[in-house]
């Protein structure tokens, strides 16, 4: 609770910052508080009346969530059905707007396009908020902190981010592992970079020798190494991230929707029950 409590203030410092800029040039000047107030009250009145006529998602009744589901335990294939901790929050945020989540399973990198498209109503895949992404879609409050970590052989002769100089590094295709092992500025000297569709297929291509190390976010990381024999996760984290739901730009009564959904979860300890039940259960297992 407390890692999401702090998360929470840094970025919403940032979002004030941000609303701060975006508000410069109006006209406040000229208006007294009081008539703010009446202006506020007649705005909400109006958005009410519009939210009973307009619906919330594309299809009335569902909310459509896009994700690539082979990033474990954020959201991962049981038989036939995804599961995982977004699964958990798509319900959960789908119930609370009177919604029943439905689920499109697709490449990570067609998630963003499919928002701005509306073929699904939110991206909700383990997905960081950066900038480059901002520019196309609205994210709301972040619900988790996370970070990019190195998967290696056993035995590697890696053992911190300077030995990937020179090495073939795997990364899934359009994720911020991607972005940081490829970019000039973050890029770390790797001789090539392979972008698989996912995790575990990174992982198959690291066993059998073709690739040298794989950077991917932390918990699915520790999942692919808990999952296989031979690999190992080294310490060190490249990056600090922060994972939130992407509304398209032109849908601010769903964004509004699903952070009143989000802080109720957070107040009643609901989110943290649904992190804890698939994000700490190693951690003890290895401690015991
Ligand atoms: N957090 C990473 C990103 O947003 C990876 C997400 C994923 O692969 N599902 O790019």
């Amino acid at each position: 609770m407390k890692r999401f409590k702090s998360l929470t203030a840094v970025v919403l410092a940032g979002f004030f910052a941000v609303s701060a800029v975006g508000c410069g040039g109006s006209s406040a000047e000229e208006t007294t508080d009081e008539t703010a107030v009446e202006e506020d009250a007649d705005t909400e009145a109006e958005a009410e009346e519009s939210d009973e006529t307009a619906a919330l998602t594309g299809t009335e009744g569902l909310l459509i969530w896009g994700t690539n589901a082979a990033f474990e335990p954020y959201e991962y294939m049981e038989g036939d059905v995804v599961v995982g901790i977004d699964a958990e929050i798509a319900d959960a945020i789908a119930e609370k707007l009177g919604l029943t989540a439905q689920v499109e399973n697709m490449d990570f990198d067609a998630i963003i396009p499919s928002v701005t498209t509306g073929k699904v109503d939110i991206g909700l895949a383990g997905m960081t908020v950066n900038e480059e992404r901002l520019n196309n879609v609205n994210f709301s409050e972040p619900y988790v902190e996370a970070g990019q970590a190195i998967i290696v052989p056993e035995g590697s002769d890696i053992t911190s981010v300077a030995d990937l100089e020179g090495k073939i590094i795997g990364v899934q295709r359009g994720t911020t592992g991607d972005e940081y092992v490829s970019t000039e500025e973050n890029g770390v000297g790797a001789a090539s970079v392979e972008r698989f569709s996912n995790g575990p297929d990174a992982a198959q291509s690291l066993l059998t020798g073709k690739i040298d190390a794989i950077v991917l976010d932390d918990e699915p990381s520790k999942k692919i190494v808990a999952n296989s024999t031979g690999l190992v996760i080294l310490d060190e984290l490249l990056t600090s991230e922060q994972y939130a739901i992407a509304v398209a730009k032109d849908n601010t009564a769903l964004l509004d929707g699903i952070n009143a959904a989000l802080a109720e979860m957070e107040e009643s300890g609901e989110l943290q029950e649904i992190l804890d039940k698939y994000l700490n259960s190693d951690e003890d297992a290895a401690e015991e």
